[in-house]
């Protein structure tokens, strides 16, 4: 896909990964929607900074795991833009509970983690295709982790989530294809908000990296470009974590 003219929608797309994608996105012509649930001024700056890139942008707020406002998001991104060729699913949440914690993992943590990371993709997967469709076919990023194929992470309710995210894309792969490719990608430590409390779990990721550093928002939003450009990948997981994984 050439980027010009095209538009994308990002979720959690004011902060971390999701506003380095956008930006990417917006240097190639695209214009940018940026998703938000609580995070409205970093999204309303991001999408400004998008703005001064040349192309159009506009933050828009809805909680992904609410079905109605995920609908209500795809219709008012028609509504502003006409189209939507792209969709990157970047929000997600977490709770840290250490792994062998199984009493600390609350229920009220497994709906809650399992209802933003899994559900609120598919919710934004499912209200996109009437959009992608009449627009000539689409382009489906879903954020996940290495968490997901490793069982490592911040809980194992995110494991779960991030694990559910890479086998519900296959699944949506082969459904929406050919109109709409659909693919995962999975980083692993990535320096943002999310991680910046843990200077010292940063420190042991770079040692036990084979590329010796963590990830940089920049690095899954090059993954993400080779994505949206290419029109026959489909159902992959691709992993951006300097071999941390292997
Ligand atoms: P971040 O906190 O900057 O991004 C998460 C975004 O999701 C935020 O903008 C937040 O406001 C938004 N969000 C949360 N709940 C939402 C909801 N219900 N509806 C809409 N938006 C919501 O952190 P990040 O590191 O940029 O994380 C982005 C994605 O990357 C997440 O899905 C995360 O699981 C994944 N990821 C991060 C890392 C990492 O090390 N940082 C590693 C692997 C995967």
């Amino acid at each position: 896909m050439n980027l010009k003219g095209k538009v994308a929608l990002i979720t959690g797309g004011g902060t971390g990964i999701g506003r380095e994608i956008g930006l990417s996105f917006a240097r190639e012509g695209a214009g940018v929607v940026v998703n938000y649930s609580r995070s409205e001024k970093e999204a309303n700056a991001t999408a400004q900074e998008i703005r001064d890139l040349g192309v159009p942008s506009s933050a828009i707020k809805a909680d992904v795991s609410q079905d109605a406002q995920v609908r209500a998001m795809a219709d008012k991104v028609m509504e502003e833009c006409g189209r939507l060729d792209i969709l990157v699913n970047c929000a997600g949440t977490t709770t840290f509970v250490k792994m062998g914690d199984l009493e600390g993992l609350t229920e009220e943590m497994w709906d809650r983690t399992l209802a933003v990371n899994l559900k609120g993709t598919f919710f934004c997967c499912r209200a996109a295709v009437p959009a992608m469709k009449s627009s000539g076919g689409g382009n489906i990023i879903n954020i996940s982790s290495i968490a997901g194929p490793t069982g490592i992470g911040s809980s194992i309710a995110y494991c779960a989530s991030k694990a559910g995210v890479i086998c519900m894309t296959k699944s949506l792969a082969r459904v929406l294809a050919p109109e709409i490719q659909v693919n995962t990608i999975a980083p692993g430590f990535v320096d943002t908000r999310w991680t910046a409390d843990w200077p010292e779990f940063k420190a042991m990721h770079e040692e036990a990296t084979p590329m010796k550093r963590v990830a940089q928002p920049a690095d899954i939003a090059e993954a993400a470009l080779f994505l949206v450009r290419s029109d026959f990948v489909t159902g992959q997981v691709i992993t951006v974590d300097g071999g941390k994984s292997m």
